[in-house]
């Protein structure tokens, strides 16, 4: 079940339902209502249908480390109804990689750059940017086969245990790779794990992420189309080869990118 869209029309009756870990609710709502939204206490903001101004739609991340309930709040000018999400743990694959010792062991000196990395490409996801950069569906950024899908528990060099937070694509080094959609570039820098990184800030608390590049073609700042090269694929950073690994963040949680496509996409249909 990839597609999955709550209509709610009515208020006022209880709901529960299953949400999958590492994927997104999409939530539909009668435009013409005065609604508010909160997930855990957090607002969920309530953002324009892409193709129907009778809509509004919300995203709920459901992260992959999760496992308790997640409660919805769900307010009317009729009253406020809760709705208590049960996480499902999805049907996830287990892999087994081989890295280079120093991609799981870093050496000292690489700790500050590791850590900085990280608190920037934190803040970078938590910006909530009001506008809007897109207007039609979302792309795949390479046609190839997948070579590790999202959400698979990986262990690195029979030691360090970690979950896979993007979808990998087979791709030979120096295959050119698109932006999903139109955006600015947030990140375009090479990173100690991600490598050659781009990053896309595609408006209202979506990014898309392409990782491992052996080149980029873009600067932080540039306004990028659907379909435009972002980049060059390679084996940059903590891979065991070259490929193209590509993310997608949902108010500030890593999903699965190809999950996240279909049903936003189905904003189209
Ligand atoms: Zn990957």
């Amino acid at each position: 079940m990839r597609t999955l869209v709550i209509l709610f029309f009515t208020t006022l009756s209880l709901f529960a339902y299953d949400a999958t870990n590492g994927t997104v609710l999409l939530l539909e709502f009668n435009a013409s209502q005065s609604i508010s939204l909160s997930k855990n206490g957090i607002t969920i903001p309530l953002l324009k249908h892409p193709n129907d101004v009778q809509k509004k739609i919300a995203f709920i991340a459901i992260p992959y480390r999760q496992d308790q309930p997640i409660e919805l709040l769900y307010t009317t000018t009729q009253g406020s109804q809760k709705l208590s999400l049960h996480v499902k743990q999805g049907d996830y694959k287990k892999e087994i990689l081989s890295v280079e010792p120093s991609k799981v062991s870093p050496p000292k000196e690489a700790l500050a750059q590791i850590k900085k990395e990280a608190q920037e490409a934190a803040k970078i996801y938590q910006t909530f940017t009001p506008k809007r950069y897109w207007t039609t569906p979302f792309a795949i950024p390479l046609q190839s086969t997948i070579t590790s899908d999202y959400g698979n528990a990986r262990i690195f060099n029979d030691t360090l245990q970690s979950y896979h937070s993007g979808t990998d694509f087979r791709a030979s080094s120096g295959t050119p790779i698109v932006a999903a959609n139109d955006g600015i570039v947030v990140l375009a820098k090479t990173r100690y794990y991600a490598g050659g990184s781009i990053v896309i800030d595609h408006g209202e608390g979506l990014y898309s992420v392409y990782y491992h590049l052996s080149s980029l073609s873009l600067h932080v700042g540039d306004n990028v189309k659907q379909g435009d090269i972002v980049g060059l694929s390679g084996s940059t950073g903590r891979v065991t080869g070259p490929h193209l690994h590509f993310g997608f963040m949902v108010q500030g949680i890593p999903i699965d990118p190809l999950d996240f496509i279909d049903k936003i996409n189905t904003l189209f249909e």
